[in-house]
């Protein structure tokens, strides 16, 4: 089955034209039309439009190109529904951009093109990537490939159970708070979020424009180490995108990790963890000692701040940044008697009440008087958070911890509790604070014979590294990864 190789297993089959490009692209349309029913990762997708794009690469391959120079060459990439790809919706998973359709490509976009992807689908999310569920999305829920009782994750839910269902090679997402490993971590895939700056955000609908980076979601670690250096880059349509060299990531994936230090942070391996994350995550520490690491106990000690500070600082980021949804401008309008009824109108049926909730809770930690008391003193927690995790690099090459507390919880379970839903970012948000590198990749499964209502569920791993350290971590993740056998584990899917 050709949707279920990876991208570099993908690329080699076609560049040994053993298979083209436009059977790799069915494969992954035939899959969705066979599961998505259930899993409901896609909003939409354009199929004539895709096979065209697969066509294409059919062409290029046959008149000779090198899968050097474009490492994704006919292999299907579908992105999250709050990346701009010309002529395609983009919704953000909300009504209020009603039928908007984006004039222009991302610059992640435009740079999977000139790698040769093909780009195709909307992934289902949060609205406006606000939630740890994507329950929150206005047009559907997507469900956990491995039990679909179970939630995927968020807010890029869609992009993660897509991957992990082998609807296409690999996906988008963006993480504000987690968004990317969180949910790879709950579907069992390889999520990364890169550096803030690394990666243009030129397209990326903002939510936090001081924590939001894009990133991939791939089935294993190589994959990511290729999408990481095609997307990464200093763009001048994103003045936050910093001029560092771009590495060629997958070949720092050496396999050679003896004498590096990794610290856990003992603020992180807290009662509360569900025993089988707790379990799981000890024995990949075990492994890694095993391959030659040395585990260190380190302190990030404002650990306990970050979750309040996270919803000060996104909340107030977000406030003024969906300012620009207005009936006005994009897409939905509820006309009023005056402009003021009007914006009201379009807001107050456009957004769902998670989006409500964030808008208010933003503009009231912006207001003045309540200014000093929150925000001001939000960011500069913030800088202590920036400040445990810079120190502790002095001491470590590398920290691990849990992705998340618990592995997939059951739909409905948190979504009427929103400081339960928060709370489940615990171990994501630092990473988003401090502007470091995070990747989330599989160390396990829960036994289904123990407590988790009979599903076998995956649990994530989190590596968070130094400014622009991605490399470190993507060999460390790469050596775990290719020593163990997680990543070749397959949700037993048969709608
Ligand atoms: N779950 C977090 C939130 O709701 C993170 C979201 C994100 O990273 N986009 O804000």
């Amino acid at each position: 089955m050709l949707n279920e190789l990876t991208l570099s297993q993908l690329t080699h089959t076609l560049a040994r034209r053993e298979a083209s490009a436009r059977d790799a692209m069915q494969a992954c349309l035939d899959r969705i039309a066979r599961v998505d029913g259930a899993v409901k990762a896609f909003l939409s997708y354009d199929a004539p439009d895709a096979l065209a794009q697969a066509d294409a690469a059919d062409r290029a391959i046959a008149a000779g190109a090198d899968f050097r120079r474009q490492p994704l060459l006919g292999v299907p990439i579908a992105v999250k529904d709050v990346l701009a790809v010309k002529d395609q919706p983009l919704n953000c998973a909300s009504k209020i951009l009603g039928n908007f359709r984006s004039p222009y490509d991302a610059t992640v976009i435009e740079k999977l093109r000139a790698a040769g992807a093909i780009v195709f689908g909307r992934l289902n999310m949060d609205e406006f990537a606000m939630g740890s569920s994507t329950e929150n999305s206005a047009f559907q829920t997507t469900r956990n490939p491995w039990d679909t009782s179970r939630i995927p994750g968020g807010s890029s839910g869609g992009s993660a159970a897509a991957v992990a269902a082998h609807e296409c090679l690999a996906s988008l997402g963006s993480d504000t708070g987690g968004s990317i490993r969180q949910p790879a971590s709950l579907c069992g895939c390889v999520g990364l979020k890169p550096t803030y700056g690394r990666v243009s955000r030129y397209g990326l609908v903002a939510f936090a424009s001081s924590l939001d980076q894009i990133g991939p979601f791939t089935k294993d670690v190589c994959d990511a180490a290729t999408l990481l250096e095609v997307l990464s880059g200093v763009d001048p349509r994103d003045s936050t995108s910093v001029p560092q060299p771009v590495p060629h990531y997958a070949g720092a994936l050496t396999g050679d990790i003896k004498g590096l230090k990794l610290g856990v942070p003992k603020e992180y391996m807290i009662p509360g963890i569900d025993p089988a994350v707790d379990a799981a995550v000890r024995a990949a520490l075990r492994h890694f000692e095993s391959l030659g690491a040395e585990i260190v106990e380190i302190s990030l000690p404002h650990t306990d701040y970050a979750v309040a500070t996270y919803y000060i600082v996104a909340t107030a980021e977000a406030s003024a940044n969906l300012a620009r949804f207005d009936g006005i401008r994009y897409g939905a309008r509820v006309e009023g008697t005056d402009p003021v009824a009007l914006y009201a109108n379009t807001r107050g049926q456009g957004f769902g009440p998670e989006v409500k909730r964030r808008i208010i809770l933003g503009t009231y930690v912006l207001s003045s008087g309540y200014y000093d008391a929150y925000y001001l003193r939000a960011q500069k927690v913030r800088t202590l958070i920036r400040r445990d995790f810079l120190q502790a690099f002095e001491k470590v090459d590398a920290i691990v911890t849990p992705t998340t507390p618990t592995p997939a919880f059951k739909i409905g379970e948190k979504s009427e509790d929103p400081l339960q839903m928060y709370l489940s970012d615990i171990f994501t948000i630092s990473c988003n604070l401090a502007g470091i590198p995070g990747l989330s990749l599989p160390c396990g499964f829960t036994n289904p014979k123990l407590g988790t209502g009979n599903s076998k569920l995956p649990i994530g791993l989190q590596l968070l590294g130094q400014p622009f350290g991605e490399a470190t971590l993507l060999n460390l993740a790469h050596t775990y990864e290719q020593t163990t056998a997680w990543h070749r584990e397959k949700p037993k899917l048969n709608p």
